[in-house]
């Protein structure tokens, strides 16, 4: 999607330091870190939220968990504990209209979330 900032993330239009990247899947620091350790996990390709995926984006879906464990592992985060969120739409939040996984770490968190 051409305005979506993500999509320019993930196609290089936006350069960011990538923590870690394959064929599908991007991670990169959030801008906006709400702990020590705020990574967002994205698809290369668009999708909205969870709400929007259709049968055929459940793999790359996947990938993006499959992705957050990787890159929690890298970061030592397995070794402590942390928190994979999803925001979907208009009351969980939802800022950026590409669907991410937050993976946040180094610090304990409080439930239920705010
Ligand atoms: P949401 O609120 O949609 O679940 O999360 C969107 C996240 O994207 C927020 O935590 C916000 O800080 C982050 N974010 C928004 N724009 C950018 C950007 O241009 N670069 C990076 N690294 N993070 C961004
Ligand atoms: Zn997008």
């Amino acid at each position: 999607m051409d305005d979506c900032i993500f999509c320019k993330i993930a196609n290089g239009k936006i350069l960011v330091k990538p923590v870690a990247e394959d064929a599908d899947t991007f991670a990169f620091a959030d801008l906006n870190p709400q702990a020590p350790t705020h990574i967002l996990v994205i698809p290369k390709a668009h999708v909205q939220s969870l709400a929007h995926v259709s049968e055929g984006d459940w793999p790359a879906v996947g990938r993006v968990l499959a992705m957050v464990a990787r890159v929690a592992k890298q970061l030592g985060l397995d070794q402590t504990g942390y928190r994979t969120v999803f925001n979907s739409g208009k009351d969980a939040g939802q800022s950026v209209d590409h669907l991410h996984a937050h993976l946040l770490g180094g610090r304990a968190m409080a439930w239920p979330p705010g």
